[in-house]
């Protein structure tokens, strides 16, 4: 393993490949990742990977806009598929508080440009048979909402890392980070001590 790296970061699962690819597509081509296991084998391994982009803040939905836009382009990009599958989104009322909420929540997403609208309980039937619409009030569909396969998505990440020059190492586990003047200065690790850091 490199003994000096402009960034470490500790743990491949979805969040530190993200970091990873996203650092390295900023020309921060000098960092180490390292996972104790495998990429992948904590939290996000166990996602069901459901994809919605309207959140209630600004930045949430920002962020996950950009992330089905990502998840669009990475197998071109990366040669490996990250599993993502555009299929809509359906969200239900059967108060009418709830459907006011989503009312609201209409009015919300065009302000970003997403596409969601009001749609009938028949449609939302035709969109998902298998639910009844027993106390059905109504239903919004966002048709660019999906899934992604995590553990896919996380190997493309890493793949397009990688391929810009980071060094990713698995069953490396980080036992004590260091600091100097308050900044960070080596990782320790069970395969030694390093790397060491610009801080
Ligand atoms: C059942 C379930 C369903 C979910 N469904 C969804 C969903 O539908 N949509 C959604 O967006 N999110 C969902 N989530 C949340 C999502 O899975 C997590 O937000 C995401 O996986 C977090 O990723 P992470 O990279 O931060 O963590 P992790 O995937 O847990 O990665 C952390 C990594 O750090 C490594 N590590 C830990 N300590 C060390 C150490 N000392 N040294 C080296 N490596 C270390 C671990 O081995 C692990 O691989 C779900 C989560 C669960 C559990």
């Amino acid at each position: 393993m490199k003994e000096h790296a402009r960034a470490v970061i500790i743990g491949g699962g979805v969040i530190g490949c993200s970091i990873a690819y996203h650092l390295t597509e900023r020309g921060w081509t000098d960092i180490v990742l390292v996972d104790k296991g495998e990429l992948t084998s904590g939290s996000t391994f166990h996602s069901a990977g459901l994809v919605g982009q309207l959140r209630s803040s600004v930045t949430l939905t920002r962020m996950m806009m950009y992330s089905a836009s990502l998840y669009t382009r990475l197998k071109d990009e990366t040669g490996h598929d990250p599993g993502w599958h555009p299929v809509g989104s359906l969200r239900l009322a059967s108060s009418p508080a709830r459907l006011e909420d989503l009312r609201r929540q209409v009015a919300w997403a065009k302000t970003f440009g997403l596409p969601l609208e009001s749609i009938s309980i028949r449609e939302a039937m035709d969109l998902f048979p298998l639910m009844t619409d027993e106390g059905l009030l109504g239903a919004i569909h966002l048709p660019t909402d999906g899934w992604t396969d995590p553990s896919g998505l996380t190997q493309a990440l890493a793949i397009g890392a990688r391929k810009r020059g980071a060094s990713i190492h698995t069953g490396v586990r980080v036992l004590e980070i260091r600091t100097t003047n308050g900044r960070v200065s080596e990782v320790v690790t069970d395969n030694g001590t390093g790397p060491q850091t610009d801080g």
